[in-house]
């Protein structure tokens, strides 16, 4: 098995056309078409990790943070991220990262965090735009089934949970071909009316491409007829951040205790209490001080996260809980969560998950 073939697998959970623009989720060193001897699923690339893949054979790491982030202008070795290359590359050891992208899609980080906590009815707090099109085009009525099939095989018609979505309507075609046509109904030179099929399907615009070639390569017209249209409505499956609700609502003591417990966290760091049930609940592993306005807009009980800077405390304006439990303890399940998506997918495979743990912070607790 190629390591593009595990990397299929991910980038069909988490495309990377929908990582954010400062990140760098991608294959960071090593080649596609190389043969994958196991996989090492883990949360930071570490030597420790490194150690890990080397000792196990695998040859792929695949990671949730980038460790190949800013901008690198030399290679000796200086600076841990260098010493880590060095070594990764070395070794033969392919680093993939799956980062912000599989933040952002609805079955990534933050459900998996929902489901440590049995949230329910959970969506994106804040939705991606500009991912969506709505592509129209126009098909003689025998060939519609066909130029269907093709455009649901390309990744067309999804919408949630439905697939092969799409509608149709009857209508009327004309075209007149110049001398170098060669129609694929009538003669070139005369006016042709032919009974036509107008479809529209929903397309993600990240499989735009594809997509297109796919209706090129099933439609009978030497020329297509085809609209494009960007939309305006967001994303309801891509975006940051996650809102669900707990099925019975908690006192808040027992829910930071609920919490502690399911993340095993030393602490918790958090905003005054405000005496009233948890029930709506909002949350983003890592850095997710930026949704602070949106969790409140939403009207969540409490903000789940991480990151979260002395004067950014102020902002839960009595109004929600803002409670910080650490980056890596609110990412920690990532490694758990890539296993399960690669053995589900290769239960035949060596996949592993790292046992090293990767957090650089420690505490004292007297
Ligand atoms: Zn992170």
């Amino acid at each position: 098995m190629t390591i593009e073939k595990v990397l299929a697998v991910l980038e069909k959970l988490a495309p990377p056309a929908y990582q954010e623009e400062y990140d760098n989720a991608k294959l960071l060193t090593g080649n596609r078409a190389a043969i994958c001897t196991g996989v090492l699923c883990c949360l930071d690339i570490t030597d420790e990790v490194l150690e890990e893949a080397i000792q196990h054979n695998c040859n792929l790491i695949v990671a949730h943070h980038p460790i190949l982030f800013g901008g690198i202008k030399s290679i000796t070795g200086a600076s841990y991220v260098e010493k880590i290359l060095i070594k990764a590359i070395k070794s033969d050891i392919a680093l993939y990262a799956i980062h912000t992208n599989l933040d952002n899609v609805i079955q990534g980080v933050n459900n998996h965090i929902a489901g440590k906590l049995n949230l329910i009815n959970c969506k994106i707090l804040v939705p991606q735009k500009n991912t969506l099109a709505k592509l129209i085009t126009y098909v003689p009525k025998e060939a519609a089934s066909a130029v269907l099939d093709a455009l649901f095989k390309s990744g067309a018609g999804h919408i949630g949970e439905y697939s092969e979505a799409s509608f149709s309507m009857p209508g009327t075609g004309t075209f007149k071909g110049s001398d170098k046509t060669n129609p694929h109904i009538g003669v070139k030179g005369v006016r042709e009316v032919v009974a036509e099929e107008k479809i529209e399907v929903l397309i993600p615009v990240h499989l735009q491409n594809s997509i297109l070639k796919a209706l090129f390569e099933a439609h009978p017209y030497e020329e297509v007829a085809y609209d494009l249209v960007p939309l305006l409505n967001t994303n309801q499956w891509v975006g940051s951040g996650l809102i669900g609700y707990l099925a019975d609502p908690l006192e808040e003591v027992a829910f930071l205790r609920k919490l502690k417990k399911e993340f095993n966290l030393s602490i918790i760091k958090h905003t005054t209490l405000l005496g009233k049930p948890i029930e709506k609940i909002a949350l983003c592993g890592g850095s997710g001080s930026f949704l602070i306005p949106a969790a409140k807009n939403a009207g969540a009980d409490i903000f789940i996260t991480a990151d979260i800077k002395y004067h950014a405390f102020f902002d839960a304006a009595s109004e929600m809980i803002i409670a910080d439990i650490g980056h890596w303890e609110s990412e920690q399940y990532v490694p758990e969560q890539l296993f399960a998506v690669l053995t589900s997918n290769f239960p035949n495979f060596a996949v592993l998950k790292s046992t090293v743990n990767t957090n650089p912070v420690h505490y004292f607790l007297g």
